[in-house]
């Protein structure tokens, strides 16, 4: 694996509290707009929102039932973008569970030189696969010792910052999918394109919040202003797939048993 550059990608950033300009120098960072500040971590910046508060959300209203025939495919076509196989995939420790699949990051079409965001990055396993291949990825996480710990539902993130956003089984870890998606959409330059995975028939897991259907990723995507999308089912994961994968045999000490046996 390559080493993760610590290099801060400055330019992008503006405040998550007000979306101001961000003042970052030795004594630390702070809002030039609403004074906030945020803190160094040991492998970046802390730039989650700095007080709880409320935000609203934008949602389509009025519709007469949703068509989703156009959208919904039994299997994801191969796309025009990047060309990496199955096995470095596996490889990149980005296979199991979140199931990243050739056919799905063949629709991030981003040419060298891009900036990706790897929204929800873990252990920055994706930009194992971009950096050789000449594409920056600025990895954020909501825990973890990342670049950049940020709350998806306000990103730190400028206006067009990014040319393509991937994003591996987090959506069902947040509490707005709605809010989500509009920040995304935000983020990224006109006519990029988000691609990714979601829970839908997973048990509850890591405190998910939303286990997305077809019909509600196309709302909260349409909502947030995307288009021309495609949903399909991950090969191979179905829910005896889930239950062996994630632990979750009857009888067995996986996750969530220990989850109720707390509660
Ligand atoms: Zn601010």
């Amino acid at each position: 694996m390559s080493a993760p550059s610590d290099t801060l990608h400055t330019e992008l950033l503006r405040c998550p509290d007000c979306g101001g300009p961000l003042d970052i120098n030795d004594e630390g960072i702070a809002c030039t707009e609403c004074a906030a500040r945020f803190e160094r971590t040991r492998s970046g910046l802390d730039l989650r929102p700095s007080h709880v508060q409320r935000r609203d959300v934008l949602i389509t209203i009025g519709q007469r039932g949703a068509d989703i025939s156009d959208i919904l495919v039994d299997q994801l076509p191969v796309g025009n973008g990047l060309d990496i196989g199955a096995e470095e995939i596996f490889d990149a420790g980005l296979f199991h569970g979140n199931r990243l699949s050739p056919a799905l990051i063949s629709h991030l079409a981003v040419p060298t030189g891009s900036t990706v965001l790897d929204l929800g990055c873990g252990a920055r396993n994706v930009r194992s696969l971009l950096q050789p291949r000449g594409i920056d990825t600025v990895d954020v996480d909501a825990v973890g010792d990342v670049p950049y710990l940020v709350d998806a539902h306000s990103l730190p993130f400028r206006e067009s910052a990014f040319d393509g956003i991937i994003t591996l089984a987090v959506l069902e870890h947040v509490r707005s999918p709605h809010q989500f998606m509009a920040e995304a959409f935000r983020v990224l330059k006109p006519g990029a394109r988000i691609v990714g995975t979601s829970a839908f028939l997973e048990v509850f897991h890591m405190d998910s919040h939303f286990h997305t259907t077809a019909l509600g990723l196309t709302a909260a995507l349409q909502d947030a202003g995307f288009e021309d999308l495609v949903i399909a089912p991950t090969p191979n994961w179905d829910i005896g797939a889930i239950l062996v994968d994630m632990g979750y045999l009857p009888g067995s000490a996986g996750p969530h048993t220990r989850r109720f046996a707390r509660g």
